[in-house]
């Protein structure tokens, strides 16, 4: 199956004029472990024609800041991975603070 960003429905949109991708790392936002509270890479990639949320979340990568687990295994009775599908609190703070800024600027100016 491909990827997601290749499949036709997300391709046409990423095709789509001002849409744009970025991608941060999770880990950087705070995303860890449910117990051991070890950070997790997770590398994400969003897509959006909103300009202010590639500069507040793209880029931001930690390679080499700190330890990660692996999302992977079992801890605490549950699935890191199946954790791990929930948006660190800061990573959703950014975003909302990218929109905020996109409806009080850009939008408004219309
Ligand atoms: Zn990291």
């Amino acid at each position: 199956m491909a990827p997601l960003w290749q499949r036709p429905g997300i391709a046409s949109i990423m095709a789509r004029d001002k849409v744009e991708s970025s991608r941060s790392d999770q880990c950087m936002f705070g995303l860890v472990t449910n117990v051991t509270k070890t950070p997790v890479h997770k590398k994400t990639m969003l897509t959006s024609n909103i300009q202010a949320v590639h500069k507040l979340f793209g880029g931001i990568v930690g390679s080499g800041l700190h330890a990660h687990e692996l999302c992977q295994g079992y801890e605490g009775g549950e699935k890191r991975c199946a954790f791990a599908q929930n948006y660190p609190e800061n990573m959703c703070r950014v975003l909302v603070d990218a929109i905020k800024f996109h409806l009080d600027t850009d939008v408004a100016a219309q």
